[in-house]
């Protein structure tokens, strides 16, 4: 525990120390059903490591997927860009290197199905039950709502949904996450049942997923 906390703070990311310890406690609940946590929205992988420190101690995987070409907002001019993760043969973004590198450095490759690819092409062709489904992908209403849309109906009963960045004030962040969240708890088969910053965490319950 200690050493993946100190991966995690050691990984290029967004996510703070204390979203962390509310994910990697997620994760931990979710991975007791023996299924599958699945992330939307790898990056470089520093929240990777938490689910799969987790997936692993349930006797599960942790499933990361990402085009690896970065969101609108870490494009070249854009604020949360990084240089470093220019890929110079093709002058697109590749966070893909440095995602492995993080991994293999917190020895956690064993625990991983990476998957490149955009979200909603995956979620399409992904049949199995998931334990937990962390968004954390596009910013956008387009991206955000395709990920919700794409992969909340595949959580197990008891499967806990976690959604990053949600900020019911405009001031403070982009509202697509904030959207998501909205429209997950008017859905009526989700309780939240965590809070830290803005990260959420919503139990999935018995009933109709609706359409
Ligand atoms: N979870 C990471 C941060 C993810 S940043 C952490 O805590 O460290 C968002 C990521 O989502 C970017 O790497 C971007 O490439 C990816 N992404 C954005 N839209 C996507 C889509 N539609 N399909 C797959 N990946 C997407
Ligand atoms: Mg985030």
């Amino acid at each position: 525990m200690t050493d993946v906390l100190a991966a995690f703070e050691a990984a290029k990311g967004f996510m703070p120390l204390a979203e962390g310890l509310a994910l990697h406690a997620a994760a931990k609940e979710a991975a007791s059903l023996g299924l599958p946590l699945l992330e939307v929205g790898t990056y470089c992988g520093r929240s990777t490591l938490l689910l799969a420190e987790a997936a692993a101690g349930g006797g599960t995987v942790a499933v990361t997927v990402d085009h690896h070409r970065g969101s609108e907002e870490q494009q070249p001019g854009w604020e949360y860009h990084d240089p470093s993760l220019v890929d110079p043969a093709t002058g697109r973004m590749d966070t893909l290197p440095t995602f492995r590198r993080t991994l293999h450095a917190a020895g956690l490759e064993d625990q991983v199905i990476a998957i490149v690819g955009r979200s909603p092409l995956v979620a399409k062709v992904w049949r199995q039950p998931l334990g937990l489904v962390f968004i954390d992908g596009g910013h956008t209403d387009e991206h955000a709502s395709a990920d919700y849309a794409g992969w909340a109906p595949l959580l197990a009963e008891g499967g806990l949904l976690v959604i990053h960045d949600v900020f019911p004030d405009p001031a403070d962040g982009g509202q697509a996450p904030y959207r998501v969240h909205q429209r997950a708890l008017r859905s009526g088969v989700f309780t939240e049942v965590a809070v830290e910053g803005s990260l959420r965490v919503l139990r999935r319950e018995p009933g109709d997923f609706p359409a």
